[in-house]
């Protein structure tokens, strides 16, 4: 029997950068084709684009009955439509990949190859530079990879990107997990799997501009931090303790100078200061108590992940 290979885009204001992608693509499964007896699936899902986006999609999928597309309703971000994408792929192995040729199509020979030797549950990708990233961004992101191996237990791969292909067992374990806030570099690592890594240097993106500021990728990481770790939430019990200890040596100092000089009234200065700081330390413990518990609020709630305008996925089913 012939495998099925799903691949899932998703795709936001792409317009410019879809046509480029889609010639690449298409040239790599035709190779493939021949040279495996398989075929694709090619999943777009269009995250609520104010662009051609849709458009284009759909006269892909008018002439290639391998294009799929899920059009969202709004735009719900990259990680609701990946999972829009892993729920509805019906391949045997599922990859993704972005619209912006940033993650060479080429690669999926090498990863096919790899994934059917039985091996390995995933073969991921990750940039071994970051060449063309501004520096500042460069510098932030590897403290964030450190800080969040050393205070979570998923394996988060410094450089990792979204592109991967995975066995249908790895992807039903990631469907199974159905959280809200979703943090797909993180779940990818706690699901588990054997994953081999493939290298290959950073690619500026073909056309249009990255849909990431520096801003979002700042709450981004957060978002990662508070989704992986509850570390944070321990951040208020050592500073407590810490000030606790910091008063009781206070206290002696002031019980000590009191007995030998008496009790000249002063200090009105450093009292404001120790104010100032107790104030401080203790609204930045609310503040991550705070997160925790809107994340909390949000997936209670139980809202949907993402809602679907139009298909043409169904129609076949
Ligand atoms: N994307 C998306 N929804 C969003 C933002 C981005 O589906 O809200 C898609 C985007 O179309 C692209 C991929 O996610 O295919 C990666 O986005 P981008 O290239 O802007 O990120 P970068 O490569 O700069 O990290
Ligand atoms: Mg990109």
């Amino acid at each position: 029997m012939s495998k099925l290979i799903s691949i899932i885009v998703p795709c936001y204001n792409e317009g410019a950068s879809l046509p480029y992608f889609y010639k690449e693509v298409c040239g790599v499964f035709q190779q493939m084709e021949t040279k495996y007896s398989l075929h694709f699936e090619l999943l777009f899902v269009d995250d609520g684009s104010k662009d051609n986006t849709l458009s284009l999609v759909k006269s892909y999928a008018e002439k290639d009955s391998r294009v799929k597309y899920i059009s969202f309703s709004r735009n719900f971000g990259k990680e609701s439509a990946i999972y829009a994408g892993l729920q509805n792929s019906t391949g045997d192995y599922v990859a993704m990949m972005d619209a912006d040729l940033q993650d060479p199509p080429q690669l999926l020979d090498e990863m096919y190859e790899l994934i059917i030797s039985g091996e390995y549950d995933c073969i991921g990708t990750r940039r071994t530079t970051r060449k063309g990233e501004p520096p500042i961004r460069s510098f932030f992101a590897k403290c964030f990879y450190k800080l969040i191996n050393r205070i979570s237990n998923a394996d988060i791969v410094d450089g990792a990107r979204d592109f991967r292909l995975m066995t249908r067992q790895m992807t039903d374990a990631i469907l199974s997990i159905s959280e809200y806030n979703r943090f797909s570099k993180g779940i990818f690592g706690w699901v588990g799997f054997k994953t081999e890594w493939l290298g290959y240097q950073n690619i500026e993106r073909v056309a249009g501009d990255t849909k990431w500021s520096f801003w979002k990728l700042f709450l981004y990481s957060l978002n990662g931090i508070i989704e992986f770790s509850t570390a944070p939430l321990s951040i208020a019990s050592v500073l407590g303790i810490l000030c606790l200890f910091i008063a009781m040596i206070f206290i002696l100092i002031i019980i000590v100078k009191t007995i030998i000089w008496g009790d000249p009234v002063a200090g009105y200065p450093s009292m404001m200061c120790v104010i100032f700081f107790l104030g401080g330390l203790q609204l930045f413990s609310i503040g991550i108590l705070g997160q925790y518990l809107s994340k909390t609020y949000l997936e209670t709630k139980h809202r949907p992940i993402y809602i679907i305008k139009e298909t043409n996925y169904k129609d076949e089913r």
